[in-house]
């Protein structure tokens, strides 16, 4: 089996301070973030924006900080988000490719989220494929639909997308596809042979999601975007779930790689 690849999640669009302290909001907050749980064992790093007021954004200059501070302090794979329900405009959900993150998430399928639907039209999908191809940017193919694989298929099919693509499965969404270990199973049988894959599994649904996914022999992502808790009622940080996982990782005897070992699982050009 491969050595697993972890991928750490500090923020995403959703929590807040008053959700959870822990949540890292500004550039400064991701960049120490980063350096702990780059510590604790990730390999890769993913992050949206946030303004001041804590709201998500696609702020261009937030997300050169972050990678700047992360490259200067860090060998993590730095991996922007794409994402926004509420902007969409293509090219701004697309422009900070210029700045050559390692990877960028790439949404290749529309899905209903619990706050309303989240767009991500087919030809938008693909005008994304090729920029992030154009700037030598991996992407991360999100699933949040068994559809969304097969759309995913058809950009790599196309040559939009470098080998080996790299599908990660989002579980535990409401209104979305829920987490069974079955529809893990049934998203697995739907991958290309040298595919490589990842798990998300969102609130309860992180800890199994993450866990069997070192099992079947897929990456796991951890992280408050997910997730704000440790267990029943008490809040996480993200350097402890990192943390969590590497233990797991060890019991389960699957390795754990650096980052430079999952730059090279992933072909991934820029740094
Ligand atoms: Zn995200």
């Amino acid at each position: 089996m491969d050595k697993l690849i972890i991928t750490v999640a500090p923020n995403g669009s959703v929590p807040t301070k008053e959700t959870t302290p822990y949540v890292a909001i500004t550039a400064e907050e991701v960049i120490e973030d980063g350096i702990k749980c780059w510590e604790a064992g990730a390999s890769i790093l993913h992050y949206h924006a946030r303004d001041k007021d804590q709201k998500p954004c696609l702020d261009y200059d937030y997300f050169a900080r972050v990678m700047e501070g992360l490259r200067k302090y860090t060998t993590l794979i730095v991996q922007m988000s794409t994402g926004s329900r509420l902007v969409q405009d293509r090219d701004a959900r697309v422009r900070a490719v210029d700045l050559k993150p390692d990877m960028m998430s790439l949404n290749v399928g529309s899905i209903n989220f619990p706050l309303g639907p989240y767009i991500n039209k087919p030809e938008d999908a693909e005008y994304w494929a090729g920029k992030m191809q154009e700037y030598g940017v991996k992407p991360e193919i999100e699933c949040f639909d068994a559809s969304h694989i097969e759309a995913g298929v058809r950009l790599w099919r196309k040559g939009l997308i470098d080998d080996p693509p790299f599908f990660d499965f989002v579980l535990g969404v409401k209104n979305a596809l829920s987490y069974t270990p079955q529809n893990m199973l049934n998203l697995i049988n739907m991958l290309p042979a040298d595919a490589r894959w990842n798990c998300i599994g969102v609130g309860r649904a992180q800890l199994p999601v993450s866990t069997l996914g070192m099992i079947l022999g897929g990456h796991s992502r951890v992280g408050i975007e997910d997730n704000i808790y440790y267990s029943y009622k008490v809040l996480a940080t993200n350097a402890q779930l990192v943390g969590r996982a590497v233990r797991l990782a060890n019991e389960l005897q699957r390795e754990v790689a650096t980052p430079a070992e999952a730059r090279q699982m992933l072909k991934i050009k820029n740094s």
